[in-house]
């Protein structure tokens, strides 16, 4: 680094943004959430706060009117983590692609890419076994390849967990670095003097490898930035984001501890928006006005080290049972295993960490034996099998082309016996998700979830003609003891809980036949399903629905003939045949709405209740005009006896055409609301109309029909008005993005005048 460069103050902030897995494996749905109100999942919620915000940043005046958009990625080093990309992709597509196009176009115009790679569905790679690793680190590596057209140079170890063999699979697949806290190094040496030094944060280090007699192995390397700590938790846990300036302070003031001119500050992607609220604005307001006043220059990690020649040599800390180290554990990798009371949040008993790995390992252990036993028989190559099939998984290559390419011998009984052992390592690596043993109970919903994934796989093994594998592992699970009574243990949780989502193929395949047509969509995916909607019939016993569904693991299509009757809520029928057309009932099978799980039966019931409410808007209209003339006849009275029953019907006049609105994208909904807004306004009567999730469940399907439809800019702005008086934020962001889209940054003021 030349002398000018010395005295530019870098700043490099990463970002974590990772969610786990969430889908039941066994609808491919990603079920409601109740806890995260009002929104129908938690990955809806934390991307409308702070992934997509970020995509969006932006700057105000002092009247509140936006003057700038940033994308804040375009300043971040950043990583996403596969599972997450999967649910954008499909729930949101038009922001996933302007994702994908910020890191490739950053990649072309500097030739750096702030976006690094990620170990695919964020295991602890210390503890995974040997050929797990490998795969979580390659279907990593490759899934960002598929993604962003190139090969990434970082990737971000889930929970920054590490050892040296760890390192030593990265150095294999070209890693050129990584990112760990300043306790996981034990030691640095200067490699001009060779004398040891303390290990400082925000600096970089080579490892090397090193043979059995413990010679260093100079051509196999990796670099490992150390990030501040300090700071970072600052900004983690202190509320130093919620204003720019101070932000920009802090971050300033404390250069004058370290040598290099560089900080490095590595949090969770979540910080900035959804744990602390508006810091997706505190960062586009820093990237583009309060850094410059320090001359303080945003960097990436990759630029970082084109400028910079290594100093220091480092060795890791092998931690406390000598298998690796974390950063949210200081007991070495005890937190997923047990042994530490890490997010114990102090008063719960952290032990029954040891029975969930305990079995969640012994399944690994079985399931992988069956893979490579069966495996052998049916691949060329077993390892490269199962890695490859992530270029199934991204769509790459079709499922049938990999067979071909793969399988010793092609016949059907192969091919389909192939497709279920790889599904079902998948599905086995996904039980092993971080997130399950994090917090302090077994019964938190992403334990619930790894369960699931286990649940998965053990069918599919015992669809292979291995039964009793759900035994071993009930057994291990019922060493964990849940802090809740009415929860029991880990065995326990499985029957009660678990198991529900387990659910025939006849239920799964007219749920989301139902569901695709209660939406009053003609198409519909999710992440193991492609439904079409061929006809629909309204018959004398019910409506006729005649569908194909692809199965995307399996690689079959389906039709199913479908007659629903919805005469009775307390009563719904539902008949089913598969095969061609076929509109006779009596030829039919019937199935019962509680063959369902809770989960699905509540989403048709919320859908079957949508389309009634849809039904009675025009009585609903008429009660807000009869109130309405009783309210002009006599105000105080009618406010006195009234009120309660004139807010109500309000709310359900807005719900419903807000309901239609964002299905249809029919204006006169907006006009309709606008209408009653008016009248209300006359009598002084103030809405609280409030975001529910039958709204935001309809959100991802409206932001990719505002942006693929040509609507004129006129009624753009009259909806956003509309949705900016009543506050509904989450929808008002998705209109000025596209107000931004259209015009460019240039005219980014105009989003606010309207
Ligand atoms: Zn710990």
């Amino acid at each position: 680094m030349d002398d000018k460069k010395q005295d530019i103050k870098y700043l490099v902030i990463h970002t974590h943004m990772y969610q786990p897995p969430r889908e039941n494996p066994f609808t491919g749905e990603v079920e409601l959430e109740h806890s995260a109100k009002p929104y129908d999942n938690w990955n809806n919620r934390i991307s409308t706060e702070c992934y997509f915000p970020n995509l969006y940043g932006r700057i105000f005046d002092t009247q509140g009117n936006i003057v700038e958009m940033v994308n804040n990625y375009d300043y971040l080093n950043f990583n996403f983590g596969p599972t997450l990309l999967n649910w954008m992709e499909i729930y949101y597509p038009k922001y996933y692609e302007k994702l994908v196009e910020t890191v490739k176009l950053l990649k072309e115009k500097k030739g750096f890419s702030p976006a690094i790679a990620q170990c695919y569905n964020h295991t602890i790679l210390p503890l995974d076994n040997f050929s797990t690793k490998i795969t979580q680190v390659y279907w990593g590596i490759r899934d960002f390849e598929l993604r962003f057209g190139f090969k990434p140079e970082g990737l971000w170890l889930s929970e920054t967990s590490v050892n040296e063999d760890v390192l030593r699979i990265l150095i294999d697949y070209k890693i050129k670095y990584v990112i760990l806290a300043p306790h996981q190094l034990s030691k640095a040496i200067n490699l001009k003097t060779q004398k040891e030094d303390s290990v400082y944060p925000n600096r970089y280090y080579v490892w090397f490898d090193r043979d059995e007699k413990k010679i260093k192995n100079c051509s196999r390397r990796i670099n490992i930035f150390v990030y501040d700590e300090e700071l970072s938790k600052k900004i983690a846990f202190d509320n130093i984001t919620f204003n720019s300036e101070i932000f920009a302070k802090e971050i300033n003031s404390r250069y004058k501890y370290f040598k290099d001119n560089l900080l490095i500050i590595a949090t969770d992607g979540e910080t900035y928006g959804h744990h602390h609220k508006f810091a997706d604005l505190t960062l586009s307001h820093s990237f583009k006005i309060e850094f410059l006043k320090y001359d303080i220059k945003v960097i990436s990690l990759a630029e970082y080290l084109s400028i910079k020649e290594p100093e220091y040599e480092a060795e890791i800390n092998p931690g406390i049972d000598e298998e690796g180290t974390s950063w949210s554990c200081a007991h070495g990798v005890r937190r997923w295993k047990g042994g530490c009371n890490c997010g114990d949040e102090g008063i719960y008993d952290t032990s029954w960490r040891f029975g969930l790995r305990s079995a969640m390992k012994w399944l690994g252990e079985v399931l992988n034996d069956i893979y490579f036993e069966e495996g052998k028989k049916l691949f060329f190559e077993i390892y490269l099998s199962r890695n490859n099939y992530i270029d199934v998984i991204r769509k790459k290559i079709t499922l049938d082309e990999f067979l071909n390419k793969n399988l010793k011998d092609i016949n059907e009984e192969n091919k389909k016996r192939a497709k279920k052992l790889l599904t079902m390592v998948k599905y086995q690596m996904f039980s092993l998700t971080s997130c399950g043993w994090f917090f302090s109970d077994i019964s938190r919903i992403e334990t619930q979830q790894n369960l699931k994934y286990a649940l998965k796989a053990i069918s599919i093994a015992e669809e292979l003609g291995y039964k009793g594998i759900e035994k071993g592992v009930t057994s291990l699970l019922s060493m964990s003891k849940s802090n809740f009574k009415d929860i029991g243990n880990g065995e326990q949780l499985y029957e009660r809980l678990i198991k529900s989502s387990k659910i025939s193929k006849e239920c799964v395949e007219s749920f989301l036949s139902i569901k695709t047509f209660l939406n009053g969509h003609t198409q519909y995916s999710n992440y193991i399903f492609d439904i079409k909607i061929i006809k629909i019939k309204e018959l004398g016993c019910g409506t006729y629905i005649y569908s194909s569904i692809f199965d995307l693991e399996s690689g079959e299509e389906k039709f199913l003939n479908i007659i629903v009757n919805f005469k009775t809520i307390e009563n719904i029928k539902i008949n089913i045949k598969y095969g061609n057309e076929c509109e006779a009932i009596e030829t039919m099978e019937e199935i019962k709405l509680e063959n369902f799980n809770k989960k699905m039966q509540t989403e048709i019931l919320k859908l079957f209740v949508i389309k009634e409410k849809q039904k009675g808007l025009d009585n609903f209209n008429k009660t807000f005009d009869t109130l309405y003339k009783i309210f002009e006849i006599n105000r105080d009275m009618a406010f006195e006896n009234l009120e309660d029953d004139f807010r109500y019907v309000i709310n359900q006049i807005i719900n419903i055409n807000l309901i239609n609105f964002l299905r249809e994208l029919d204006f006169k909904n907006i006009d309709n609301i606008e209408k009653i807004m008016e009248k209300t306004k006359n009598l002084d009567f103030k809405i609280d109309y409030k975001l529910s999730n039958d709204i935001t469940m309809l959100m991802g399907n409206f932001t990719t029909k505002i942006f693929s439809k040509e609507i004129d800019e006129k009624d753009i702005k009259k909806a956003l008005n509309i949705f900016k008086r009543l506050n509904l934020h989450p929808l008002s962001f998705h209109l000025e993005n596209l107000i931004y889209e259209r015009n460019g940054s240039q005219k980014a003021k105009t989003i606010s005048q309207s």
